[in-house]
This record gives structure tokens, C-alpha cells and sequence, in this order.
């Protein structure tokens, strides 16, 4: 008896240790399954700020670099294909003037990218740009502008930014601008769009740029959606429904219109935009910090402002959200409008050290595939989440453009 009850208590450890093998074993396929995927589908990336990132500091991005999250290397390891270089142009700009010549000047560095390393990245015009180069293994350097600030009031300055690759403009940024309210801004000027601001979302709709609701205020967003004739998108925005009253992200009925009109919304892998205990940690973190700065009547930059904030966060070290927090509102969006509407709009480069655990950088994508492969989404629907919904939306704004233009061509 007592040696029976040995072997069967032998049995069911071996069983556990079975069952766990199988676990892990199966865990290890579905990782190199992701790992595959990742290489086979066409990733598109909405909003790399890599653009900024050089202008501080150039870099080798052809090979491995140290800082950043985005380089050549991380990007093929990844699988990544064709991120939008995002022309990011500071909300102070708009009183300051020069907006137009930074965007200039920053569409310059990434033609002189394309330039400097021919084998590894070329400038994408079109969702046919960016399958051909697929097909020669080149990565897509595409281009959105971040900040409608550089159109400087003049309409033809979107024909401009269309001939010089500009292919997505997220209207506003930080700030109110001559166009749309911001929703981190107070103000709120336009209450929405200024007049101005309907001409430009016609103007883009007939060159066949693709009109960005992200930063926008709600107001500005729902105007948007009643002036625009294609469909829109939201290059880096999460769901509103896991930060509530952050602005920034899109609330449900937003996403359903959205989606409804053909858009799609491209998820922001910052942390902030992901779970409410960031987002909340952070609020509290920064308004002791700004109290104490205010104390003591220090600048942000000031040598002795910094030491305080470095040791501040040493201090208060605040949980990061996981990769499988993007797949969440993957989700999220997946439950409300189906899988045509949600893809990746990462904010690398752009959200300093509040990335996720395990979607640190450009080379992280496969752990995401492998979240959603996990959770039962098809090769298919897959597909479309890396960048075949985006792709889609790209050449549905193109058409509605030609549309658009041999219309008033015979009116
Ligand atoms: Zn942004």
C-alpha cells in the first residue's frame, strides 16, 4: 500500500513536470511561430520619432546603435518594415514662427537617411512603395507630420508637404494651433477646428494626405468626422476606456465612428496611455515635483532641478505596463469594432523610459504577435493588426482623392 502510494505520488510529479515541459515546450513554438509572422507580414509603425532623436544627436541607425529604440538592426530583427517617421514639430513653434522651415529641415534628414544608407532604408510614398520595397528587403521610411503648425495659414502649403512626402497630418500637437484644439491644452480656442482648420481637412483630403485625430480635442475630433470625406486615422492613441478623462486617448463612441467611416486607430505603446496606474502614479509624481521646483524657484533644466527629479525617481519607481497591455486594448478595440480598425502606432523614440516590459524597442514586435497568437487571434487577423488595416486605409485616402479631384476636375 505504502509503496503504491509512492509511485502514484512518483506519477502525478512526473505528470506536473510533463505537463509543464508541454507548457513551455508549447510556449517556445508559439514564440518561434510569432518570430516567423513577424518576418512574413508587413509591420507598419505610424509614429517612430526618430527624426527628433537624430537632430539631437546623429547616429549610425544602419547599424546597432547604444540610445534610442529604433535602429536598422532592431528594426529587421523585429520584423518591422515601414515605420512613419514622424516630423515632429513643438507646439511653441506655432507663436514663435519657423514651423515650416523645422518641418523642411526635418524632412531633409530623412531624405539624407535614404541617402547615406541606400541599402537598408528608402523613402515610401505609397502602400505600393512600401510592398515593393518589402519585396527588395529595404525598411519604408515613411513620413507623418506631428503639428499642423507648419502649414502656416496658407492651404498651399499642403500640396507643398504632400510633394515633399508627407503622408499623415496629426493636426494639432501640445498646444491649440491655427487649426484644431489641442486636448492637452486648456483653451480651447476654436471649440474644435478654426475655420481655417475645415479648409486644410478638405485641402489634405484632395491631395491625399491622411488626417490624424491624435493630440486633437474631443470637440475637434467629432468636427473632423462631420468635414472630412475620407476615412481618418489616430496615428498613436490608445483606449480612453482603461485611462478615463485622459483626452489624449479615444473614447469608445469615438472609436465606433471612427471605424465606422473606415479609420482606424493606431495603438501608443507608452505606458501612460495603457493603464491607469501609470498614468495616476505619474499625475502625483509630477505635481511633487513641479511643487518642489516651484519651492525652491528652480527651471526644469537647471543642474539642480534634474539631480531632485533623477532622485525622485529613483525613489518612487513606478510599475511599467506589459506588452500584453497593448494586446489588451488591441482587444478593447477588436470587441468594439471588429479587426479592420486597430493597428500599431508605438511612439518609439518619443516616450523616453515609459515603454512596456517586453516591447522595449523596434525589436520587440514578435512578443506582441506572440500575445495575440496566445489569445487565439488568427494568421489572418494578425496580418492586419501589423499593417495590413493601415495599408488598407492608405490606399482607400489615396483613391478618395483622385475621386475627389477628377470630381472637381469636371464641376
Ligand atoms: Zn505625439
Amino acid at each position: 500500500m505504502r509503496k503504491a502510494l509512492l509511485s502514484l505520488a512518483l506519477l502525478s510529479t512526473l505528470l506536473t513536470a510533463q505537463t509543464l515541459a508541454q507548457k513551455t515546450g508549447g510556449e517556445r513554438a508559439l514564440r518561434a511561430k510569432a518570430r516567423t509572422l513577424a518576418q512574413q507580414f508587413i509591420i507598419v509603425d505610424t509614429h517612430v520619432d526618430v527624426p527628433y532623436r537624430m537632430r539631437m544627436k546623429w547616429e549610425d541607425i544602419s547599424g546597432r546603435t547604444a540610445d534610442g529604440n529604433f535602429d536598422y538592426v532592431r528594426a529587421k530583427e523585429g520584423g518591422l518594415n515601414a515605420p512613419f517617421m514622424s516630423i515632429y514639430i513643438p507646439a511653441e513653434y506655432e507663436k514663435r514662427g519657423g514651423a515650416k522651415a523645422l518641418a523642411d529641415t526635418l524632412i531633409d534628414m530623412v531624405e539624407r537617411f535614404e541617402r547615406t544608407w541606400p541599402e537598408t532604408f528608402a523613402i515610401a510614398r505609397s502602400p505600393a512603395d512600401v510592398t515593393r520595397q518589402f519585396k527588395k528587403g529595404l525598411i519604408s521610411l515613411c513620413m507623418g507630420m506631428e503639428n499642423g503648425s507648419p502649414i502656416e495659414r496658407d492651404l498651399k502649403n499642403v500640396q507643398h508637404f504632400y510633394d515633399r512626402g508627407i503622408r499623415y497630418i496629426t493636426l494639432t500637437h501640445a498646444l491649440d494651433n491655427h487649426i484644431s484644439d489641442s486636448s492637452y491644452d486648456t483653451t480651447r480656442v476654436s471649440r474644435g477646428l478654426s475655420f481655417f482648420g475645415r479648409s486644410v481637412v478638405a485641402e489634405m483630403n484632395r491631395v491625399g494626405i491622411m488626417v490624424d485625430v491624435s493630440h486633437v480635442s474631443d470637440a475637434a475630433f467629432y468636427e473632423v468626422m462631420n468635414v472630412s470625406k475620407a476615412p481618418v486615422i489616430a496615428s498613436h492613441s490608445s483606449c480612453r476606456s482603461f485611462t478615463p478623462g485622459f483626452e489624449r486617448n479615444m473614447s469608445d463612441d469615438m472609436i465606433k465612428l471612427l471605424a465606422a467611416r473606415g479609420g482606424a486607430i493606431m495603438i501608443n505603446f507608452g505606458s501612460s496611455f495603457l493603464t491607469a496606474e501609470y498614468r495616476n502614479r505619474e499625475d502625483e509624481g509630477q505635481k511633487e515635483v513641479m511643487a518642489y521646483l516651484k519651492a525652491r524657484n528652480l527651471n526644469f533644466s537647471d543642474p539642480e532641478a534634474q539631480a531632485y527629479i533623477e532622485q525622485y525617481r529613483k525613489d518612487h519607481p513606478i510599475t511599467m505596463a506589459d506588452v500584453s497591455d497593448v494586446a489588451n486594448h488591441i482587444d478593447h478595440v477588436v470587441k468594439l469594432v471588429g479587426i479592420d480598425h486597430v493597428g500599431l502606432g508605438s511612439d518609439f523614440d518619443g516616450v523616453g523610459d515609459s515603454l512596456p516590459t517586453g516591447l522595449k524597442d523596434v525589436s520587440h514586435y514578435p512578443n506582441l504577435i506572440f500575445e495575440l497568437l496566445k489569445r487565439g487571434y488568427s494568421e489572418s487577423d494578425i496580418r492586419k493588426v501589423c499593417g495590413d488595416n493601415l495599408l488598407r486605409v492608405w490606399s482607400t485616402i489615396e483613391q478618395r482623392a483622385r475621386e475627389l479631384r477628377s470630381q472637381s476636375a469636371h464641376e
